[in-house]
């Protein structure tokens, strides 16, 4: 039930995970290029803003320059049409008297025309009207700009007039110098304007419109201001997501495909356990454990093989785990109990200053089968105290109060208990103390640093400290060099195992070598 849940579960992530993911990826980049055309915007609107307004001083300039005695003259008159007609932006050219203009490039104006009050009016005296009436059939409100006598007009709208194809967009321009917003295309909300801050311009989300808020570089000339509704963003993500989606799927399948594949493998190499089990293909080699000081075989661990019906040597460390995992562990720690009484029982007990080391997996620690199975081959051979032991590793003792009293009925009846892989867990010192141990393995890990001045290679003369002051026995893993076992020999390390000694071998060549 828990494997299927299990499995079930992490399909669905399989299955789920790279749309999801790619989903996820779809709106951050269609939201990068969606803010980046809303930016593209804003900027066009400040450049033509700025562009009307320099059109306009230009064409002031020039008017004042001519500097006619009366500036309603035909020539001057002749002159404000051509910029009026000459201009881009600009739309008409007049003379102005106050707030009056008796005349402009549409001829004179009698009584001279009413602009009314100045919305604002710069340090150097230039005035801004933001809506200045023109007698035009199409009565479109005109932003006008006046200096010196002279005043330069153009349709309010120009700069934001911008042809798009954003459903719902809104374009504005603003005094950059208040926020107040002078120009706008839809409805532009002023709080977007703060949100520039002191920034020369900023792009955002806000509730449901992406915005873009933007200065001009002519310091304190024109602010601008491009928004589109946020569907925009929905639709191109659904778009770029299309693009991706066959992707996915097809990352979802091959993912899926190989938990499945991985998951009947584990599935079936359960079953070819329970096979090769009934059909005897586990045996026991075993690697002589060695006096550091004498160099002499004092006894081995046993470590379980199998050669399946084909001929293939499979590694513990594939099928162990997956024994553990299908419940099946506690029926290979039998077996390897009763092959190593088979192997080596009567041979211990001719050679009573000789031990053998047995791998526990977790779950045979809190088993009584286990410790009744290990009673009774030292009872069938007489065994002596200590010539069993059993190794565990800390990973293991994941509920320690009922580790600490099973251990501790063990070591009762004479079992040795070891803790393998020493170094590679996360147990403290303080811990450790409290657990019934005789001794520890040191990690081939840590014996293989020694040889390197990895800094690893200090680690081993902590975990020897650590042995010393809990008085265990220590054992040291995968020596391979005579410069690791002289090394480990100076520190006062009794016990060594690897490859320098002996591999593992078959029970014959062992009691025969011994
Ligand atoms: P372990 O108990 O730490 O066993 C030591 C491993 O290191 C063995 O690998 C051994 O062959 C290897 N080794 C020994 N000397 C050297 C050396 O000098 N250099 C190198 N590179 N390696 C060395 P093996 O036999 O493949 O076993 C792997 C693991 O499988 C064992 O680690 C143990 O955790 C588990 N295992 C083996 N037999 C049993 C068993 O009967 N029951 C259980 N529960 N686990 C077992
Ligand atoms: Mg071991
Ligand atoms: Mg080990």
């Amino acid at each position: 039930m828990r494997f299927t849940l299990v499995t079930a579960t992490i399909v669905l992530m399989t299955a789920l995970g790279p749309p999801l993911v790619s989903l996820y990826l779809a709106r951050q980049q269609g939201l990068q290029i969606e803010m980046e055309r809303v930016r593209g915007y804003a900027e066009v609107v400040v450049q033509r803003s700025d562009r009307a307004v320099e059109q306009m001083q230009e064409a002031i300039d020039l008017l004042i320059a001519e500097g006619a005695v009366d500036p309603c003259s035909a020539d001057m008159l002749q002159l404000m049409r051509q910029l009026a007609l000459r201009g881009e932006f600009m739309k008409a050219a007049g003379v102005v008297d106050g707030n009056f203009m008796p005349c402009s490039s549409l001829g004179l104006h009698e009584p001279p025309l009413n602009l009314g009050q100045p919305d604002t009016v710069t340090a150097i005296g230039t005035e801004l009207r933001l809506s200045s009436p023109m007698p035009l059939p199409n009565d479109t409100p005109y932003i006008s700009i006046s200096r010196d006598g002279f005043i330069a007009m153009a349709h309010r709208n120009q700069a934001v007039d911008i042809a798009t194809d954003i459903q719902g967009a809104v374009f504005a321009t603003f005094n950059p110098n208040n926020g107040e917003i002078r120009t706008s295309i839809g409805e532009a909300n002023p709080d977007w304007i703060d949100r520039l801050g002191d920034e020369q311009e900023a792009t955002f989300v806000d509730g449901s419109f992406i915005v873009a808020v933007m200065l001009s570089d002519q310091v304190g000339q024109t602010g601008s201001l491009a928004a589109e509704p946020l569907f925009h963003l929905d639709e191109r993500v659904r778009e770029i997501s299309l693009r991706w989606l066959p992707f996915s799927l097809l990352a979802a399948g091959v993912l899926t495909l190989a938990f499945l594949y991985a998951a009947r493998q584990q599935v079936s190499m359960a079953t070819q356990i329970r096979l090769g089990l009934r059909r005897d293909e586990f045996f026991l080699e075993y690697q002589p454990i060695v006096d550091l000081q004498t160099s002499e075989w004092v006894g081995a661990e046993a470590l379980l093989r199998w050669r399946t019906r084909d001929g293939k040597l499979v590694e513990p460390d594939i099928f162990i785990p997956v024994a553990e995992e299908s419940n099946l562990i506690n029926l290979i720690t039998s077996r390897v109990l009763e092959l190593a009484a088979q192997d080596m029982g009567g041979f211990l007990r001719d050679n009573p200053v000789m031990s053998l080391s047995i791998n526990l997996s977790a779950s045979d620690i809190l088993l009584p089968a286990t410790s009744e199975h290990l009673l009774s081959v030292i009872k069938r051979f007489n065994l002596r105290p200590g010539q069993l032991t059993v190794e565990l590793t800390e990973r293991m003792l994941v509920e320690p109060e009922k580790a600490r009293v099973a251990l501790a009925a063990m070591r009762e009846q004479g079992i040795r208990v070891s803790i393998d892989d020493f170094g590679t867990g996360y147990s403290s010192l303080s811990y450790l103390e409290t657990m019934p141990f005789d001794s520890l393995k040191i990690d081939r890990l840590f014996v293989e640093a020694i040889d390197k001045e990895a800094a690893t290679s200090r680690v081993v003369l902590h975990l020897i400290e650590m042995a010393n002051t809990l008085q265990l026995d220590v054992v040291a893993e995968g020596v391979e060099t005579e410069k690791q076992a002289a090394y480990l020999r100076e520190r006062g390390v009794r016990y060594a195992q690897g490859w320098l000694y002996s591999k593992s071998i078959p029970a014959d060549i062992f009691k025969a070598t011994c």
